[in-house]
């Protein structure tokens, strides 16, 4: 926090703050980081019965100035020939901190949305062949499309809702949140536990089976069941 909120004179004028709208209210939400989860889903293995061995969750990030609006064109990105849809709910934090209790996690949520993860499925495999960091893959510009934000004290935190994700009315992913590996709380609390949590923070918490590819001209429409809904058509 040291190198912000100084009273300086920029070189040339600062980038905007990224924000999203937020229904029934007339602000919008600033975003400070992106943090998406890896893989957070049972498999069917796994929604038949426990896991006793669930790893570790993993993180990413995206750059807040990659989040698109519903309604808007995700630009088909340059440099790949593979591009997936992962339809994710978004947890949106009002607050943070370091090292949050799972009991005290739910406090600091603010709002959740329906968001898509989208991915260079091409760089991003050969980024982990070789062992290389994921932004090529995940960080692109439009990589992350958003709805508006739906208040938690709205809706409450829900833990079970149908994910689906169609593309030109085709089913192609179908979960529910009560199939999330890593709950929202637990999210919350080992995320701050790698990172200072803070206001502003979104966590696309990953994606239910059935990613795959989009081309030019398509129609995802995603919706959780009780939060909403993102369309975006592929430019
Ligand atoms: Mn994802």
């Amino acid at each position: 926090m040291t190198v912000m909120n100084q009273n300086v004179s920029y070189a040339f004028p600062p980038h905007a703050v990224p924000h999203l709208p937020i229904r029934n209210s007339s602000n919008v939400f600033p975003v400070h980081r992106i943090y998406c989860v890896g893989r957070n889903y049972a498999d069917h293995a796994i929604e038949m019965g426990h896991d006793p061995n669930r790893e570790a969750p993993f993180f990413f990030q995206k750059n807040p100035d990659t989040l698109v609006l519903s309604g808007g064109v995700f630009p088909y990105p340059d440099k790949s020939n593979d591009v997936h849809h992962e339809l994710e709910m978004v947890i949106a934090l009002k607050s943070g901190g370091k090292d949050i209790p799972i009991e005290k996690a739910l406090d600091h949520v603010f709002a959740y949305g329906v968001g898509l993860d989208m991915t260079r499925r091409d760089l991003q495999g050969e980024a982990k062949k070789a062992g290389r960091p994921w932004e090529i893959g995940k960080a692109f510009e439009f990589s992350a499309p958003c709805s508006e934000l739906v208040l938690a004290s709205e809706i409450g935190h829900p833990a079970k809702g149908a994910v689906t994700l169609k593309v030109n009315g085709a089913v192609k992913q179908k979960g529910d949140l009560d199939q999330l590996i890593w709950k929202v709380p637990e999210m919350i609390s080992y995320l701050s536990g790698l990172f200072e949590l803070q206001a502003g923070d979104l966590i696309y918490s990953g994606t239910p089976a059935g990613v795959g590819p989009v081309v030019r001209g398509d129609e995802m429409l995603g919706t959780v069941d009780g939060i909403g809904e993102i369309k975006i058509k592929v430019g």
